[in-house]
């Protein structure tokens, strides 16, 4: 059992105006990391696209219809004051949907025991008929209901710990008991949601709200004390990733401190988690995370925990 590697070439493709700190250089930074030698045995696999009925899994059709009625052929239509259609947008926002769907299937097939989706535009932000912060489609939810709806699931977690709220995945899994929703961010802090007492339709959702400043020390305190026993509780049979790195301390976006040894850490307690809960199922998927150097560093962080917890 080994960990899988999915990205897709077409994730470049999607190019935000001059100076949009969610650029392509991200993602080129984060696969020059993941190209060094350590990282050899990973299983390399090209993302496919989404399709119409694993996206209707989290969004109306009129969603997936508006955008493609919005998408130019040629320069920028601006769905708000940061988020961007271009020629390549929703391809590489299928492929990174896609992405996760793909990784869900080769764990469920026991191919691998975990996975990172090295993919963008990210999703935690999409609401279930909103495309926002950067967002088109609800990727990590997407995998989720997958896991749930083709492969018989019947309770899946997503921890999700970008320093931002995870607005969107909120939104797509609020009524939806199968599904638990933990996420860590910064507060108060784009979105604007995520006080800890939004709970959800069941009590499934647990949100985390870090102050600004705060370093690893406070971050990991919610991990131990919230994340990790309500995920224990839940007793997911998957346990899915919103792996966002901009809550290092060199992040541009956001003022919270953690370290690329934080980013370890949780991976390594999660992982722990999912080899008691779950036979070490985790699929994992890039977010967000504006510091080209940490960012890459951080994933490389990360990937190498699920590597070394992949072999277990
Ligand atoms: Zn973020």
């Amino acid at each position: 059992m080994s960990t899988a590697l999915i990205t897709h070439a077409d994730c470049l493709g999607h190019v935000n105006p001059p100076g949009h700190p969610e650029r392509r250089e991200r993602l080129e930074a984060v696969n020059a990391a993941l190209e060094a030698e350590e990282f050899a045995y990973l299983v390399r696999v090209e993302a496919p696209l989404a399709t119409d009925a694993h996206l209707r899994r989290a969004h109306p059709a009129d969603h997936l219809a508006t955008l493609e009625a919005r998408a130019p052929r040629q320069g920028y239509a601006p769905i708000d004051g940061d988020t961007f259609l271009m020629p390549g947008t929703l391809t590489a926002a299928r492929r990174a949907a896609g992405a996760v769907v793909l990784a869900v299937d080769m764990v469920m097939r026991r191919e691998v025991r975990n996975a990172f989706c090295a993919v963008r535009p990210p999703g935690h932000h999409a609401e279930s008929a909103t495309a926002m912060g950067f967002c088109f489609f609800g990727n990590v939810v997407v995998g989720a209901r997958h896991a749930l709806e083709a492969h018989g699931m019947e309770r899946v977690a997503i921890v999700d710990f970008d320093v931002h709220h995870g607005n969107g995945t909120q939104d797509l899994v609020w009524d939806d008991a199968r599904v638990l929703f933990a996420s860590t961010h910064q507060m108060p802090l784009y979105p604007g949601t995520g006080a800890s007492d939004e709970r959800g339709a069941h009590g499934q959702i647990v949100n985390v709200p870090l102050p600004a400043g705060a370093s690893g020390g406070v971050f990991r305190a919610g991990f131990l004390g919230r994340v990790l026993p309500e995920v224990e509780a839940f007793a997911p049979q998957m346990i899915l990733i919103s792996a966002g790195f901009d809550a290092h301390a060199r992040d541009p976006l956001a003022n919270l401190n953690l370290t690329e040894a934080d980013f370890a850490w949780a991976t390594a307690q999660l992982c722990a988690l999912a080899d008691r809960l779950c036979d070490g199922r985790i699929v994992s998927t890039l977010e967000g995370g504006y510091d080209l150097s940490a960012l890459a560093s951080s994933a490389a962080a990360h990937v190498r925990v699920l590597m070394e917890r992949g072999h277990g």
